[in-house]
């Protein structure tokens, strides 16, 4: 299989982790806030109107809290909606240096299932880590209250190959890609560098055209296309040129031959025995 599966993460504006802080704050310009939505929903519309039009499929990794506050949570009819949390918790303490117990993390874990659940009316199959922090702990939970497949993990396309695998607790891992740029840099399958301004989006068209089977996870995040970390606030013309970078990098894998999937319809496939 050669599978190009886009992803969004629905979370809070420039979401940061805060030492001691079990809930993410949003930071922007240097400056940390309380949490931000609007940029997370408006990008959402942008971003879901922009794939719409392409016909592209998508699954969207939505923090809970996020989700409730968009503005308009009929715009993701369509397309995958998947869990990321429900307050962009650091599930690992690795960021905030709070280890949360079983307790914690299933209660955490089962109220971000039950709200895209209420919200969607779609029994969520995936689930991405906030800040991609996982660990066999975290993954055991999340298998236990039924996903099917994560995709939290960050791996290497070794000769433009990287596939999809199952876990030893039996869910599927559809990792992120790492892979390394015309320099020899290490470039990774998240647009955040786009984004930030610091690289092309000929460089995430090279990575496509290097990979040759598997599923490719290629992920954004909805707030990005209007707030920078670095820069803050942008343009709306800003805006309008990363939703056609977005789409051109898109249309370019679906130009390339790859099969453009959810990842709940490539985790069918996997199934299937494909
Ligand atoms: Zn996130």
């Amino acid at each position: 299989m050669r599978v190009l599966a886009f992803t969004i993460d629905l979370d809070r504006d420039c979401n940061t982790a805060v030492r001691g802080e079990t809930a993410a704050a949003s930071r922007s310009c240097g400056v940390t806030t309380s949490p931000c939505h609007d940029a997370s929903s408006q990008g959402m519309e942008a971003i879901a109107d922009m794939l719409r039009s392409m016909a592209f499929p998508a699954t969207i990794f939505a923090e809970g809290d996020s989700l409730r506050k968009l503005c308009d949570p009929s715009v993701l009819r369509g397309l995958e909606v998947a869990c990321h949390g429900m307050e962009h918790e650091d599930l690992t303490g690795e960021s905030t240096g709070l280890l949360l117990g079983d307790d914690q993390l299933e209660d955490i874990i089962s109220r971000s299932w039950g709200t895209v659940l209420s919200v969607t009316g779609e029994v969520p199959r995936g689930f991405r880590a906030p800040y991609l922090n996982i660990d066999p702990r975290v993954l055991a939970l999340v298998k236990g209250r039924g996903f099917t497949y994560d995709s939290s993990m960050t791996e290497k396309v070794l000769d433009g190959v990287l596939k999809p695998r199952l876990l030893p607790m039996g869910m599927w891992e559809f990792p992120l890609a790492r892979d390394t740029d015309a320099e020899g840099k290490v470039i990774d399958s998240y647009l955040w560098a786009m984004h930030e301004g610091r690289r092309p989006e000929s460089d995430y068209m090279r990575m496509i055209d290097r990979f040759q089977e598997g599923v490719l996870v290629m992920a954004t995040h909805s707030w990005h296309v209007l707030e920078g970390v670095q820069a803050g606030p942008k343009s709306s013309g800003q805006t309008a040129g990363e939703l056609d970078s977005i789409a051109r990098i898109l249309g370019h894998a679906e130009d390339s031959g790859f099969e453009m999937l959810s990842l709940s319809a490539a985790e069918d496939l996997l199934n299937e025995g494909r």
